[in-house]
C-alpha cells in the first residue's frame, strides 16, 4: 500500500511530536505523517523512569499532548512501523511491514541512533559509574 504526505516525520519521540506542533503553529496548512516505531503516542521519557514507574502518573498524564490533539490538528500518526528504507531521489520510504510512504519532505527525528537506555547497560552487566570508560572507542 502507498499512501503520501506533504510532510513526514519519522520519530514519534520529543523531537518528532515538536516538529508536528510546530508546524502547525507556525499555519502550515498541508498533510503531515508522523512514523514512530513504538506503538505508544509520543510520550515524555523524564517521567518515565520517574513518576511513571513509582506509579504517581498513569501513561495518558505522561503524553506530550492528548491523543485527541493530533487528530484535531489533522496528524496522521502512523505508530508501530520501523522506518527501513528511504529513497531520497523518488522521496518515499519503506516500513518493516512493507508499507511505502511518499513524502514531499523528510524531517528525521528518530536520534542518531545512539542510545543509551539504563536497562540495557544493567542487562550489560555494566555498572553506570564504569560506563564512560566502557563506551570509550579504544576499550
Ligand atoms: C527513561 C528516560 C528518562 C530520561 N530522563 C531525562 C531527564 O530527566 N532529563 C533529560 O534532559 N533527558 C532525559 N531523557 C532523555 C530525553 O528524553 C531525550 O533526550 C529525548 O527523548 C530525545 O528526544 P528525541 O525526539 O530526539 O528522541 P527519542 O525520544 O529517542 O525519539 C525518537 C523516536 O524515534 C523512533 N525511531 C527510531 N528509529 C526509527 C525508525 N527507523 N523508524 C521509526 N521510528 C524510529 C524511536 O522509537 C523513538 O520513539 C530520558 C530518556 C529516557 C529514555
Amino acid at each position: 500500500m502507498t499512501t503520501g504526505f506533504d510532510i513526514v516525520i519519522v520519530g514519534a519521540g520529543h523531537g518528532g511530536a515538536q516538529a508536528a506542533i510546530a508546524l502547525r503553529r507556525q499555519k502550515f496548512a498541508g498533510s503531515i505523517a508522523i512514523v514512530g516505531e513504538e506503538p505508544e503516542f509520543p510520550y515524555e521519557r523524564p517521567p518515565l523512569s520517574k513518576e511513571y514507574l513509582a506509579g504517581e502518573k498513569n501513561f495518558d498524564r505522561i503524553l506530550i499532548r492528548p491523543v485527541d490533539f493530533w487528530r484535531d490538528r489533522a496528524v496522521t500518526m502512523l505508530l508501530g512501523k520501523r522506518v527501513v528504507e528511504i529513497d531520497p531521489a523518488a522521496h518515499v520510504l519503506r516500513s518493516a511491514d512493507g508499507e511505502t510512504i511518499a513524502y514531499g519532505k523528510l524531517i528525521w527525528a528518530a536520534t542518531s541512533g545512539i542510545h543509551v537506555d539504563p536497562a540495557d547497560v544493567a542487562r550489560a552487566g555494566i555498572p553506570l559509574k564504569e560506563l564512560a570508560a566502557a563506551l570509550a572507542p579504544d576499550s
